[in-house]
């Protein structure tokens, strides 16, 4: 069996924490491949070596004399080093950096020096072998991450190794420099190389004991998710659920390789196993609900517009035309309605409402600010009746209007729009209504 088994910033903020992540992978013969992001956060108003790392670099790239930074994030890790007892020294590696710093080797190269120095520490704490991400991650000369020949490299070096330690967030491009995936993308390292082993699981050990149902600063003590499929957990992250890197789920998805969210200072805790698909159905019917606020919609009204072929297309194109990503479009027989997101649209409004006065001649355009979409995630929703009624009957108990509801025929979510200001109270409503009453 084999497992790989990420270790996000908080997981190795101090020596402290680097001893947890020691013996957690002590305890499993089968956590061989280990992809450490850089030190997090040792306390809540404590700085990310990685913001370090950016805010070092641009004094570099202002001409201006970095050496007190640079040492700052030196005794970062040379406290970590201590405190594990080890002999290393990263002196050469900082003159290195200090003198690719100067040259202005690029702000991706400054940042990824985060997970580079912190993997090495890892290696030589676990005795593994170090692979340097920029030999085994590639980009394209456009900066675009290559999968597939990414997964060739990888399988191959990797093949070679018994067990080894990559750092996440980076690679290189053909040209050797360096490239850095999205903040938090050492969740898509770790999923690229489970993808390129076969892996058995890819472990992604974090400060949480995985998904809750819902958003603890809304839902008192919300319950933990144990079993989420891949689709309910797009569904759910792009509503702002956030423990995984959005991309993450991608490279193991191809495999079909689950993913286990798990908790370093928990680590009795199951955690979420996210998966591609399950039999086992949630006992209260939904496995989570998310949402966001700061949607506006746009209602254009028309008579007869059910008869004029091409009306929808010709709305749309406009917020194409504007670069403006639409989210959901109910309609009626003479109306449509287009939500979009409020930072996005606020500044090309008139713009936009111009054009589609000129587009499709409406009779009516109407503009409403500050709503909140919420998603019901639930694989178990499918085939089940009564869903829609209790979250409506859930919202009126509460004294929610509800603005908008929207159910595709996949039946693995429904989206609700509310004011903003009905935000928590909707959340909280819906979730007392399926959990835990019916569980
Ligand atoms: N260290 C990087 C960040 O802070 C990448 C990661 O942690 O995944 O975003």
């Amino acid at each position: 069996m084999v497992k790989v088994v990420k270790f996000g910033g908080s997981s190795l903020a101090s020596a402290e924490q680097f001893k947890k992540v020691g013996n957690i992978i002590h305890a499993d013969d089968s956590r061989r491949y280990v992809v450490p992001s850089a030190p997090g956060k040792r306390f809540s108003d404590d700085t990310k070596v990685t913001d370090m790392l950016y805010k070092c670099y641009a004094e570099a790239e202002a001409g201006k004399n970095f050496d007190k930074q640079l040492k700052a994030i030196k005794e970062r890790y040379n406290e970590i080093i201590k405190g594990l007892g080890l002999k290393l020294s990263l002196d050469e590696q900082f003159e290195t950096i200090k003198k690719k710093f100067s040259a202005l080797a690029g702000k991706d190269y400054a940042a990824s020096r985060g997970e580079y120095l912190n993997g090495i520490i890892m290696a030589n704490y676990l005795g593994y072998e170090f692979v340097d991400a920029a030999t085994v991650i590639c980009f394209d000369k456009d900066g675009e991450f290559d999968a597939e020949k990414t997964n060739q490299v990888m399988a191959e070096r990797l093949a070679a190794t018994e067990s080894a330690v990559i750092p996440g967030f980076y690679g290189a491009m053909p040209n050797g420099a360096v490239k850095t995936f999205s903040r938090g993308g050492s969740d898509v390292t770790g999923s690229i190389v489970a993808r390129a082993l076969k892996a058995d699981v890819y472990e992604n050990w974090t400060d949480v004991s995985g998904f809750l149902a819902a958003d603890p600063r809304i839902v008192e003590n919300p319950q933990p998710i144990t079993v989420i499929t891949y689709k309910e957990l797009r569904e759910l992250s792009y509503m702002g659920a956030s423990v995984l890197h959005e991309s993450a789920i991608f490279p193991v998805r191809k495999e079909g390789i689950p993913i286990n969210i798990r908790n370093t200072n928990a680590p009795e805790d199951k955690g979420t196993m996210i998966v591609e698909t399950t039999c086992s159905i949630p006992d209260c019917t939904i496995t989570g609900i998310a949402g966001k606020k700061g949607f506006v919609s746009i209602s254009i009204d028309k008579d007869m517009m059910n008869s004029e072929i091409g009306f929808g297309r010709k709305v749309l194109q406009v917020f194409e035309d504007n670069g403006i990503s639409f989210e959901h479009m109910p309609s009626g027989i003479d109306t449509m309605t287009v939500f979009v997101h409020q930072d996005e649209f606020v500044e090309k409004e008139q713009k936009v409402l111009a054009e589609l006065h000129r587009v499709v001649k409406p009779d009516v355009l109407e503009l409403e600010s500050d709503l909140a979409l919420i998603a019901v995630v639930g694989r178990g929703m499918k085939n089940r009746s009564g869903i829609v009624g209790k979250i409506f009957t859930a919202l009126a108990d509460a004294k929610v209007n509800v603005k908008m509801i929207d159910q595709g025929s996949s039946e693995l979510n429904i989206i609700i729009g509310v004011r903003n200001k009905y935000f928590n109270d909707a959340v909280k409503a819906i979730y007392a209504a399926f959990v835990p009453g019916d569980c």
